[in-house]
C-alpha cells in the first residue's frame, strides 16, 4: 500500500479560505490529504476578548482530535503570533507536540523561516486588519531587525468578512480594453449593473467599435494628426450593435504618425494620420494581422481628410458585406478577393 501522507491543519473556526484552497494545493498529489480542526474565533482585535481567542488550551483541545486521525504533522495556518509575538507559536508548537507527538508547525514560523533563509529584511505588508493590529505586527517585525517600507490594510474586524473581500484589480489590454480578472461569479451581475448604469458596459469586444487608437494630436508631440477624434467618429458611425454584430470581427487600429503606436500596420484596417502641407491627413490601409495569421497591412491609395477617412471605412465595409462569403471576417474576404474590388468602390 502506498503511504499515505496526512496533514493535520488547525484553522479558526470562522474561516472559509484554508479548505478549499488546501485541497486545491494537493490536489495532484494522490497519496496526501487534509485534515482540519477548527477552534473558536471570529475576530482579529486586540481587546482582551479577541487575544482570548488564542489561549494555548483551546487550540491544544483541536490539536488532540486531529491527533486521532494519526496526522503526521500540525500546522497552525493562523497568523496571531504576528500581533501576539512570535515566541507565541514558538510556544504552540512545543505544547502540541508534547501533548500529541506530533510535530507542528505554524504559517508566521514558516513565512520567518523563508524570511532567513532568503536573507529578506524589509519586507511590504498586506492585511485585512485593525489599525492597532497591523501597528502591532510591524512592531514585532521591526524588533526581530525587519522593516516594513510599506503596508495597506482594510480596517476590518470580522474574521469571516476577510474572505469576502475581492481582488480590486483591473488591466488594461493592449487593445485598450479594461479585464476586471478577479471577480466573483455571484457579484458578476451587480458589476455588469453598476458599469451598464454608468455606460461602461458596451459588449463590442473585437468589433468595428472596440477601436486601438494612439494619444495622436491631442496629447502626443510626435503626432502629425489626430487619432481620437477619427476613432470616435468611427465609433459613432457604427453606433449600431446590431449592425457591428453582423459586420462581425474587425480590428480597427490608428497612429497618429509613423512610430506606430496604434499598430494601424497590424489592423484588418488601419489608419495612419500623416501632414500634408500642414493639413491632417489619413493614409487608409488593409489586410494586417498581429494575431496567429500576422500579416503587415498594406496602404490602400492616396489619402483622406478627418471625415473622408471615416467615408472610406463604412465603404470599405460596405463592400465587404457585399461580397463575403459564409463566415468570412473583413480580413478573410479581403485575403480572398484582394485589393481591386475595395478600391474600385472607395476610389471609383
Ligand atoms: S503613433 Fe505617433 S502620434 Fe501616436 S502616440 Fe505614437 S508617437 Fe505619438
Amino acid at each position: 500500500m502506498t503511504q499515505r501522507t496526512l496533514l493535520g491543519m488547525l484553522t479558526p473556526s470562522s474561516n472559509t479560505t484554508l479548505e478549499p484552497v488546501t485541497t486545491a494545493m494537493i490536489a495532484d498529489i494522490p497519496e496526501a490529504s487534509a485534515h482540519f480542526g477548527r477552534f473558536r474565533v471570529t475576530e482579529i482585535a486586540l481587546s482582551n476578548q479577541a487575544l482570548a481567542q488564542f489561549d494555548d488550551s483551546e487550540i491544544l483541545r483541536a490539536a488532540e482530535l486531529l491527533s486521532h486521525a494519526k496526522v503526521q504533522s500540525i500546522g497552525w495556518n493562523g497568523t496571531s503570533s504576528g500581533w501576539l509575538g512570535f515566541d507565541a507559536d514558538e510556544r504552540l508548537c512545543r505544547r502540541i507536540t508534547e501533548a500529541t507527538g506530533i510535530p507542528a508547525c505554524t504559517s508566521v514560523l514558516a513565512l520567518n523561516e523563508i524570511f532567513d533563509i532568503t536573507g529578506v529584511k524589509r519586507f511590504g505588508l498586506v492585511t485585512p486588519y485593525l489599525d492597532d493590529v497591523q501597528a502591532a505586527i510591524i512592531k514585532n517585525y521591526a524588533a526581530s531587525g525587519m522593516e516594513c517600507i510599506a503596508e495597506r490594510h482594510l480596517r476590518k474586524q470580522d474574521n469571516f468578512s476577510f474572505s469576502e473581500v475581492g481582488a480590486d484589480e483591473l488591466r488594461v489590454t493592449h487593445a485598450q480594453n479594461i479585464v476586471l480578472p478577479f471577480v466573483r461569479k455571484a457579484d458578476l451581475y451587480t458589476i455588469w449593473q453598476q458599469l451598464e448604469a454608468n455606460d461602461l458596459a458596451t459588449p463590442n469586444l473585437d468589433l468595428v467599435s472596440d477601436i486601438i487608437a494612439c494619444p495622436g494630436l491631442d496629447y502626443c508631440s510626435l503626432a502629425n494628426a489626430r487619432s481620437i477624434p477619427i476613432a470616435q467618429k468611427i465609433a459613432q458611425r457604427f453606433a449600431d450593435l446590431d449592425r457591428q454584430r453582423t459586420i462581425g470581427e474587425l480590428k480597427l487600429k490608428i497612429s497618429g504618425c509613423i512610430n506606430a503606436c496604434g499598430h494601424h500596420h497590424a489592423g484588418h484596417i488601419g489608419i495612419l494620420g500623416v501632414d500634408r502641407k500642414g493639413e491632417e491627413n489619413y493614409q487608409l490601409l488593409f489586410g494586417g494581422s498581429g494575431a496567429e495569421d500576422a500579416s503587415l497591412a498594406k496602404i490602400v491609395g492616396p489619402g483622406f481628410s478627418e471625415d473622408g477617412i471615416v467615408d472610406a471605412v463604412e465603404t470599405a465595409i460596405e463592400t465587404y458585406l457585399g461580397i463575403r462569403q459564409e463566415g468570412e471576417r473583413f480580413l478573410d474576404t479581403y485575403r480572398r478577393v484582394g485589393i481591386d474590388p475595395f478600391k474600385v468602390a472607395i476610389y471609383g
